[in-house]
This record gives structure tokens, C-alpha cells and sequence, in this order.
């Protein structure tokens, strides 16, 4: 029968059978999704010489006749050896195979070769070891036309039972297909943006002519993800704007009076963000803004001024916070800021619920939008929202992109007096959010950047240290924790299991509590603690004497100031990564993390924004037990470098954007997730997406890549 694109691999002859199961765990069920499995390298053999002009260590590809193949069995090794002599016009050579006995049948005396590989020396001398092979038939000799050697030859991810060998192999049964690739993009585009036709792409990238050819088809197929996912973005945003959200109009003397009221004045970013926010909620049209500013910057002042606004505007507020501790943290801190606002500030957590229909700003965790107050239970116990005008989301980053998604939306979806109007939608993160990733994934969002923190902010010194000098660490927090300061000590990252990670913590208590600081009073923090149990722990690190900060406060003195006179009654607080968002402790001035190779450079810069916060000189540890080169250059990426912007810059270059920015789930493909990290085809992409979508919003006119977008939407999941 013939190939087309939706024919199941399993029909494919010889290979089918015997792998479709292998190749549906590479993800790979139809002839389309074998085409669209990209290598992610080449290997050069397609430098043809004759075989008296090997090299020795250099690789090349000869073709010649087999005139002996044998395997014979080594002893000391135990391994089988495919001894084989090959023979062209300019004389002959050896090749030898290691552990594959079953070459002994593939290839056959008489047979013509093409071998590609390295020329190596041996005890009986001269021979090429463990080539590339392909048998050659006589109307098919030289180039362009092998498939395995002889040519640059595609190297594709693998999995067990599945080789490149395999793929290729596939490939050139599924190539025929090609045929049935319906182009989709707007031929302008194609012409403007000078991009291969979509059926050679898909050729050229399995089985390039050339280098240039190979990345040209990249650019192409990497164009066609990045466009997509700006037609996504793009629209969704559209979608959005046709909603209507309650307009709040800007309180010119209300603000004024908050920033006056404020123990400290304003960075610039601060007022260039809070005057972002408050022009957007005082139109109808949704406000869907992200504010984006590192450890420290003072995002938390900016939400609450907004907050304030809609509240006094007659509105209601929820603030969301992706665990217990911030919530309450945040919870304090609001209700400290906008004191003198007369407004109703309630707060609802696993454990705490203080919110009724009256209450102006409500701050809390999922339990804002669970199933026991959500839309998902059908009402019962839903929370009371008289009129939500403004949902405030922080450090959404710990939320996955999906859970985000459902929280938007479950927001969005809370009932309200006039169900045409859903809140402004405003969502702080510390994660900063390299370029590239804002005007793609994140493309729907406007963003208001925070750049530089408050004044007066000390420079944290960072240091890497190896095993050999832990102890030192040890003696050196002991004598912070002697002069009056505490520390914080993070626990490797596990992601695999939140139980793994409570053992690690309670084992590194055992360890510092019982081995290291004796003398010390330690405490250890996990996600599987009860929410209370957390509560006291916190507050027993941070010491926070609310009545002495209230009173502080009052007179005018700096908060901070006022925080690091107290002390907390615990010196050494052990934790998994639960501290890394917004918890506030001035006194503490050393933070310690364990196994940092295992996290990545934005999320360790946000550990670091931990200390540093008070008067006190502080300090960052970053233990780590690799002696990977790599590893360590990228540690010390850290301690030169104290913007986390050009942090998320470097992790993007390093480690990719699916494993950072929790887009591996998200359904991309490996190509998308790669080109998420070139801006100048990002840009030429959201170009071109605007100005289609401009002229053509529902793309009627394009009905092919009408098409395309939906089947995107099936199976990838940004938002
Ligand atoms: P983040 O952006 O990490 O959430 P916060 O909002 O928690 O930062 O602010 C960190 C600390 O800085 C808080 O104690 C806050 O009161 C203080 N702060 C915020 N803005 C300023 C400012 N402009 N000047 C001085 N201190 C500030
Ligand atoms: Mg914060």
C-alpha cells in the first residue's frame, strides 16, 4: 500500500512489526511523526578518498570490495570481533567491529561497501575501527544516495532498541511520503523571510546535501514552531482583550497619600511599574501583566498600591501566593502597608480562613481557588467574591504552566455580579524571564520589568566550596551564629520525590544537629509539614515581634532596620527549595546550598536574595561535589554575576528553556524548546504573526495554517 502521512509506522515493512512499540515510547506513531523527528547533529562522513590516502585518526569514508570478513572470538575480552579486509583500486585495508557478530552476516565477501571512520593502529596494524557501513549496489555508488555513510549523516536522539541506524533506515522507507506535505505558510512569507519550501526542509534536515543546506532546513522547521506558538500567543490575547474587566479610575490623591505613607521612597522601576498597572486597570479591557523584578526589588509594594486602588474603588482583590508561609508573610506585610487605609484584609489558607463577602483584599494560597471553594465543586463553599475586580498571582513560576492555566482561568471564572466582567489579571515573579521566552511563551502578557533594587542594597559575597573545604564553612557559620546572625542551609534538589527530599532533610538535620553545631538550635523545614507546623517554624527563624514592628513602623523608622533588631530563637534553619520564594529574615547572613550543581543559576541567585537583607554583610555557599569542568564554570557564572536577568540569559544558553521555565511538559517540540533561545528569529516571527493576524484575525484566508494552529493547540500546551 502507499505511504501517507497518518499511516502507522507499524505498517512499515521489516522494521514495523518488530519496533512500533519502541518507536511509540520515542513518541513517534505515524510516517508524519517519524518525518518530524529531527536529529539534533550530523556526523561528517562525507569526505569519499581512496583507501591509500587514510589518515591515521582521521575520519573519512572509502568504498571498496569485501575480500574477507570473518568474527573471531578474543579470550581476554570475551568479545567478539568482526575482522573484515576491504579493497579498492588503490589497495587494501582492514576494519574491525567490535561486539556486532551479526556484521559476520550482513556483509558478505564480494560485496561492495562504502565504510565511514576513523583510521587507527593496532598490533596488526593499519585498519578502521568499528565503521559506519552500508553495502553498496552497483547502480547506486557514491554520493547522495547512501544513507549511513559517505555522506553527513543524521544522528538522532535515541532510546533503547531504537538506533539513528534504525531512524534513518525508517526514514528513507517514509521519505515517499514527503509527497503529501501540504505547504501552509502564506507563500509571502516564505518568499520574504527567504525559507526553504516545507517539503524540502523535512528532506534537507534527515538527509542534508550540504551544511548550509542542513541549517537552512533548520531555520525553516524552527520558523514554523516559533510562528505558531506567536499565532498562538497572539491570539489569545486578542481573545482576552474582547473581554471586559471592571475600569478602576486612577485615585490620583489616594496613591499620593500611599506613597507618602511608605517608611522608604520609591525606586524609579517601582513608579514606572505601579503607574504600568494603574493605566491598565483603568480601562475595561482585561489587564494581563506580568511584573517581573529580582529578590528584594519591591514587587510586593507595587501589588499592594494597585490592590489599594480597586479595593477603595469598592472592588474586591485576591492574592494568591504559591505557599502557606508567603501567604501569611504576604498577608503582614499588606496589612502593615495599607493600615492607615481603613480596608478589610482577610486571608484564607489550608488553615486559616478570615474572609467574608465584606472583605476588600483577600490574600491566600490554592485554597482560593480549590476544589472546596472553586468553581469545581459546583458552588458549594465557593469563595465569597461580592466583586473581584483584581487577581494578584505571585511568584508564579512555582506554579506549573498548566496549573497557571487552570488558576487563571478558575479565577476568571468566579462568579460575579455582572459575569461579563472578569478581574484584572496581575502576576509577580522573581524569575526573570529572559527575551526571547517574553515575546514567545510568555507573548500574551504585557510586562513591567523591576531593574534595579532598593537602595543601599549590599553586595553578597558568593564562594564555591569544594569538599575539602566544608569544615571551614562550618567554623565560619558558627561564628556568624556566635556574633548574633543565622543561617540558612538548602538541601539538594530532588525532583523526583518530595519524600526523597524530606529524607534528605531530616538526614542533614540529624547530621548538623547532632555531628556539626551541637551547641546549636536547629530546625528543619519540608512541603510534607502541616501548614502550622511551618507557620512556627518560620516565625520562630524570623523572630518577627509584630507589635515592636508595628510600633517601628509608626514612627517612621525603616522597617528594615527595625526587622534586623530582632532575632529570631532559631540559628541554623535547615530546608528544601520551599524557602527560595519571598521569605524575609534581615538577620540571616549566610546561606549555604547543597549540591548546587543541581540547580540552575536563576534559581540559586534567588536562594542568594535570601540574606543580604538587613544591615549585616552576608553570604552565599555553594557547596558542590562535581568536578565536572562544565559544572563549575557555570557555578562560577554565579559568583561574578549578580543581575539574575543575565543568569536566566546564561541558563537559557546552558541548560535549555524546557527544564527552566517549566516548559518541558508543556508538549513542545525539541526543535521549538531550542529556537526558544534565538532572538532574531523570534523576532522575525512574532513580525510576521502580527501582521498576519492583523490582516487576517481568524485566518480565513489560510486555511491550511488555520489548520496547522488547531492541531498545535492539540498538542501543546502553553498556557
Ligand atoms: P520582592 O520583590 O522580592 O517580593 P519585597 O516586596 O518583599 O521584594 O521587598 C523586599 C523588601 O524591600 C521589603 O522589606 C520591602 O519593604 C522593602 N522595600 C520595597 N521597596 C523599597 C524601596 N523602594 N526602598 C527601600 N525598601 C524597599
Ligand atoms: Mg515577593
Amino acid at each position: 500500500m502507499a505511504l501517507n502521512l497518518e499511516t502507522p509506522l507499524s505498517y512499515l515493512p521489516r522494521i514495523g512489526k518488530k519496533y512500533f512499540k519502541k518507536f511509540h515510547k520515542l513518541g513517534l506513531d505515524t510516517i508524519r511523526d517519524l518525518l518530524y523527528y529531527f536529529p539534533f547533529r550530523y556526523d561528517d562522513f562525507s569526505n569519499i578518498i581512496p583507501i591509500s590516502k587514510l589518515e591515521l585518526h582521521k575520519v573519512a569514508t572509502i568504498q571498496g570490495k569485501i575480500l574477507d570478513i570473518k568474527n573471531i572470538r578474543t579470550f581476554r575480552k570475551r568479545m567478539v570481533l568482526t575482522e573484515a579486509i576491504i579493497q579498492d583500486k588503490t589497495g587494501p585495508i582492514k576494519a574491525i567491529w567490535f561486539n556486532q557478530p551479526f556484521l559476520g552476516k550482513i556483509l558478505k565477501k564480494g560485496d561492495w561497501v562504502s565504510l565511514s571512520g576513523k583510521l587507527a593502529f593496532g598490533k596488526g596494524g593499519r585498519y578502521i575501527s568499528n565503521p559506519s557501513y552500508e553495502v553498496l549496489h552497483q547502480n547506486k555508488f557514491g554520493a547522495g544516495l547512501t544513507t549511513h555513510t559517505a555522506r553527513l549523516v543524521p544522528v538522532y536522539p535515541e532510546t533503547a532498541g531504537i538506533t539513528s541506524r534504525l531512524i534513518r533506515y525508517a526514514l528513507k522507507l517514509a521519505l515517499p511520503a514527503l509527497n503529501q506535505i501540504q505547504e501552509f505558510l502564506p507563500s509571502y512569507i516564505i518568499k520574504k523571510q527567504a525559507l526553504l519550501p516545507l517539503k524540502t526542509a523535512l528532506q534537507e534536515i534527515h538527509f542534508p546535501k550540504t551544511k548550509t543546506s542542513a541549517e537552512k532546513a533548520r531555520r525553516r522547521l524552527s520558523f514554523d514552531e516559533l510562528f505558531l506558538i506567536q499565532l498562538s500567543v497572539i491570539k489569545q490575547k486578542l481573545t482576552l482583550q474582547k473581554q471586559k474587566s471592571r475600569k478602576i479610575p486612577f485615585n490620583k490623591e489616594l496613591i499620593q497619600s500611599f506613597v507618602k505613607s511608605l517608611p522608604f521612597v520609591l525606586t524609579n522601576s517601582q513608579k514606572i511599574a505601579a503607574w504600568d498597572i494603574l493605566q491598565d486597570i483603568d480601562k475595561s479591557i482585561p489587564m494581563n501583566r506580568l511584573l517581573n523584578g529580582d529578590v528584594g526589588s519591591g514587587k510586593t509594594v507595587v501589588a499592594a498600591m494597585a490592590a489599594l486602588e480597586v479595593a477603595k474603588a469598592g472592588y474586591q482583590v485576591a492574592i494568591m501566593a504559591p505557599t502557606e508561609i508567603l501567604a501569611q508573610q504576604h498577608f503582614k506585610e499588606i496589612s502593615k502597608l495599607l493600615k492607615k487605609f481603613n480596608v478589610k484584609i482577610g486571608i484564607l489558607t489550608g488553615s486559616k480562613k478570615k474572609f467574608s463577602k465584606n472583605t476588600d483584599i483577600v490574600i491566600g494560597t490554592h485554597a482560593l481557588i480549590s476544589a472546596r471553594g472553586g468553581p469545581a465543586s459546583g458552588g458549594q463553599n465557593r469563595v465569597p467574591f461580592r466583586d473581584l475586580a483584581l487577581a494578584i498571582v505571585d511568584e508564579q513560576h512555582r506554579f506549573g504552566v498548566e496549573q497557571r492555566a487552570a488558576l487563571q482561568k478558575q479565577i476568571q471564572e468566579i462568579p460575579d455580579k455582572t459575569p461579563t466582567a472578569i478581574p484584572h489579571f496581575l502576576t509577580l515573579t522573581a524569575t526573570p524571564i529572559p527575551r526571547t521566552l517574553a515575546l514567545t511563551i510568555y507573548g500574551d502578557l504585557d510586562i513591567s520589568l523591576l531593574k534595579e533594587l532598593p537602595k543601599g542594597r549590599q553586595k553578597i559575597i558568593t564562594e564555591i566550596v569544594t569538599p575539602a573545604n566544608r569544615q571551614k564553612t562550618y567554623e565560619f557559620i558558627r561564628d556568624q551564629i556566635k556574633k548574633g546572625r543565622q543561617a540558612f542551609v538548602i538541601c539538594p534538589l530532588i525532583e523526583e520525590s518530595e519524600k526523597l527530599e524530606v529524607k534528605s532533610v531530616t538526614q542533614e538535620y540529624e547530621k548538623l544537629s547532632k555531628q556539626i553545631f551541637p551547641e546549636l538550635k536547629i530546625a528543619m523545614l519540608h512541603g510534607r509539614m502541616k501548614p502550622k507546623e511551618k507557620e512556627k517554624i518560620m516565625e520562630d527563624f524570623a523572630g518577627y515581634d509584630q507589635r515592636k514592628l508595628n510600633k517601628s513602623a509608626r514612627q517612621g523608622e525603616r522597617i528594615r532596620a527595625a526587622r534586623g533588631a530582632c532575632r529570631g530563637k532559631t540559628d541554623i534553619l535547615i530546608s528544601t527549595s520551599v524557602v527560595e520564594v519571598g521569605i524575609d529574615v534581615p538577620n540571616a547572613t549566610v546561606m549555604m546550598i547543597e549540591g548546587a550543581d543541581r540547580f540552575g543559576l536563576a534559581q540559586l541567585h534567588q536562594f542568594r536574595g535570601r540574606v543580604g537583607r538587613g544591615e549585616h554583610q552576608s553570604y552565599c555557599f555553594l557547596l558542590t561535589e562535581s568536578s565536572a569542568k562544565a559544572t563549575n564554570a557555570r557555578l562560577r557564572a554565579i559568583l561574578k554575576c549578580e543581575n539574575g536577568f543575565e543568569l536566566a540569559e546564561k541558563d537559557l544558553k546552558i541548560r535549555g528553556a524546557g527544564e527552566l521555565f517549566g516548559i518541558r511538559q508543556s508538549g513542545l517540540p525539541d526543535l521549538a524548546m531550542a529556537s526558544l533561545a534565538n532572538l532574531s528569529l523570534v523576532e522575525q516571527t512574532r513580525k510576521e504573526a502580527n501582521n498576519l493576524l492583523d490582516k487576517d484575525p481568524e485566518l480565513k484566508n489560510h486555511p491550511l495554517l488555520h489548520e496547522k494552529l488547531t492541531q498545535f493547540h492539540k498538542t501543546v500546551h502553553l498556557e
